[in-house]
């Protein structure tokens, strides 16, 4: 048993640590090698001793939810992952127009719930497939919409691994960012404020928004959704396909044909390979047009 392993062992449950876990099944590219350990929180306390252990023994950490805006390296990850999803997904109404959710309630979920109580707003998160902390994280948005305008408050945990509640103008939303990575913020919940609407118009937006998804998107083959920002005044995928680099394929990552800004993994794809694309692509976009995409996913690991 490796250091790193006994360590776990004594400070948390088994049921909560796994280790040498491949970060493929945790993530929605299905790429990516090994984390040395994956840790599940269930409680806020959970976070903080893990952070506060993993801090003492110098052991690198990274936060995800669902992991479909990440990119998992080849050789994997030498410290914990720790996972807020399915294990911290409470959601309540606060008052007749408020929402508080946990970070690791899916933002599907969470638009569902508005329509429940027929509160309107969150329809464009319908088909997002990632988390509440990662949406408040890359301030994830569509059709218009974008979860910063929806935020009252977020509950964090700081660099000292010390609570706070931020208020939304705290948080720094810029277009898909958040001060939350630059400053190593872990998100713990956030307070929603929403419109009072009617439950059909609700469903019917998203609905439409649910189908325009499926006719624009490769939904049938693993990715990380789109791999570039948007530059300004422009979209990543038009300008990748008027490269004509639609379905061009290095190794097993492929551009959809489907929506360029999309990289798809065709079954074996290794991070490596997405990551040959990713410069291929932004060399080809720079010379055609002397814009430089930005990746829009994260990516970690060796
Ligand atoms: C098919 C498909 C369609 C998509 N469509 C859209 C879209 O329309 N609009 C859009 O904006 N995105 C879209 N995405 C991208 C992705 O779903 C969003 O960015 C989503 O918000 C990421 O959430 P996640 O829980 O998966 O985060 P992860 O991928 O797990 O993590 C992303 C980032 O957030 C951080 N993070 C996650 N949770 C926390 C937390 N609790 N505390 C601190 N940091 C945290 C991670 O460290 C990482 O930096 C799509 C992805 C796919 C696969």
């Amino acid at each position: 048993m490796s250091k790193l392993q006994s360590l776990f062992s004594t400070y948390f449950d088994e049921s909560q640590v796994y280790f040498d876990v491949p970060m493929y099944k945790h993530t929605s590219f299905r790429i990516g090698g090994e984390a040395k350990v994956l840790y599940l929180p269930n409680s806020i306390e959970d976070i903080k001793k893990v952070i506060e252990i993993s801090q003492k023994n110098s052991i690198p950490y990274y936060i995800i939810g669902n992991g479909t805006n990440l990119l998992v390296k080849d050789n994997g990850f030498d410290g914990v992952i720790i996972k807020i999803a399915k294990n911290m997904n409470s959601i309540k109404l606060v008052s007749d127009n408020k929402i508080y959710a946990q970070s690791g309630t899916s933002f599907s979920a969470l638009s569902n719930f508005a329509l429940k109580n027929s509160l309107k707003g969150l329809e464009f998160a319908s088909g997002i497939p990632g988390t509440v902390g990662g949406a408040v994280t890359m301030n994830a948005g569509a059709h218009g919409g974008e979860i910063k305008d929806f935020v009252i408050n977020v509950d964090i945990l700081n660099s000292n691994n010390e609570f706070e509640n931020k208020d939304c103008n705290d948080m720094g939303f810029v277009y898909r960012n958040s001060n939350v990575s630059k400053e190593n913020y872990i998100v713990l919940g956030a307070n929603f404020i929403l419109e009072h609407g009617k439950y059909e118009d609700i469903m019917e937006n998203m609905k439409q928004i649910i189908l325009k998804r499926k006719n624009s998107q490769p939904l049938d083959m693993p990715s990380a959704g789109s791999t570039f920002k948007r530059p300004p005044n422009n979209f990543a995928g038009k300008l990748i396909m008027e490269c004509g680099l639609a379905g061009y394929t290095i190794g097993g990552a492929k551009v959809s044909e489907k929506h360029c800004g999309f990289i798809l993994n065709t079954g074996n794809a290794k991070a490596e390979d997405v990551l040959k694309l990713i410069d291929y692509i932004i060399n080809k976009v720079e010379q055609k047009y002397n814009i430089t995409l930005e990746p829009e996913i994260k990516i970690i690991g060796r």
